[in-house]
């Protein structure tokens, strides 16, 4: 029999939880990641036929290197390869989850979106319009109510068809502005001729980090090329310099200021539909 493996990514308090139980029940394991104290959950459950072995990762805001919760989950993506990693976003916090949704999207991992807690959206007002949330994104998107274990059998068929259709993920590639977009493409064009950890990460988010100062990837990247990592570095220190001149500000800000661009952009029309504030109609 088939069996595939998945993973729950969201934010704290997102519901992932709630859906893991509901979707594996009693078939639950809980034990630790290697060596840390972060609790690793794992759970069983089967569709048409098939096992389904999921596992819910830490809940995270983000996936950088600062707290263990996000290199934790980030390393389990990366190492575990899961076929479809669900995303759990809470639907009355949209923008502010997206923020994760985009960073896997760069991370080039399959997503699936559990668009969760519509029940509490739709109590204020927000309706999100699903399908045109999935055409913007390019990935399938199901409403769920997790604390009623509904569109769990949808969100699940989804995932599972994603895992077996054999699509090719591209990761995502946003412009983060003319201050950094000509070094991000050098470096990324270095990263590639030299293939420096390319069988973990995309070429593109290796120079983000490296541009970041993510120490567990600068870790990786020395171990693996020490020379290459000196000049990536140097092209990095550079970025750096000029924003700190310019902007007073530095290349991570700039980051996040750009994928909250991207992701406000991508809200602007067509896909939160607010229908009522208090008890007046819009
Ligand atoms: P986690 O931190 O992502 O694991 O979130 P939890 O699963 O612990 O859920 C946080 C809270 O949200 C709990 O009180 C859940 O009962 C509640 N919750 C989860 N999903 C839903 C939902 O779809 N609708 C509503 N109304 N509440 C939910
Ligand atoms: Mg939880």
């Amino acid at each position: 029999a088939k069996e595939h493996l998945f993973a729950l990514a969201g934010n704290p308090n997102c519901g992932k939880t709630t859906l893991f139980n509901a979707i594996t029940g009693a078939r639950q394991h809980v034990g630790n990641y290697p060596g840390i104290t972060v609790e690793k959950k794992e759970g069983l459950c089967s569709l048409d036929g098939r096992t389904l072995r999921l596992v819910d990762l830490p809940g995270t805001y983000s996936l950088t290197a600062y707290s263990l919760e996000e290199l934790v989950a980030r390393d389990f993506l990366v190492h575990e390869r899961p076929e479809v990693v669900i995303n759990i976003v809470d639907a009355s916090n949209l923008e502010r989850n997206l923020y994760l949704t985009v960073q896997l999207l760069e991370l080039g991992v399959p997503v699936v979106m559990a668009l969760n807690m519509v029940d509490v959206a739709e109590s204020r007002g927000i309706r999100i319009h699903c399908d045109e949330l999935s055409r913007r994104l390019g990935i399938p998107v199901v409403p769920t109510v997790a604390r009623r274990g509904e569109g769990k059998e949808a969100l699940l068929r989804a995932a599972v068809d994603v895992a077996e259709s054999g699509r090719r993920w591209e990761p995502l590639r946003l412009s983060y502005g003319a201050d950094i977009d000509p070094a991000l493409q050098d470096m990324e064009r270095l990263i590639v001729e030299k293939g420096l950890l390319t069988d973990l990460y995309p070429a593109r988010w290796t120079a983000l980090k490296i541009l970041e100062e993510d120490e567990q990837v600068l870790g990786k990247a020395r171990e693996a090329d020490p020379a290459l990592t000196d000049e990536l570095l140097a092209q990095a220190a550079k970025v750096t310099q000029h924003i700190q001149k310019t902007l007073d500000s530095y290349p991570e800000a700039i980051i996040a200021d750009h994928r909250y661009g991207y992701i406000s952009g991508l809200l602007r029309e067509g896909i939160v539909e607010q229908r009522w504030r208090g008890d007046r109609l819009h």
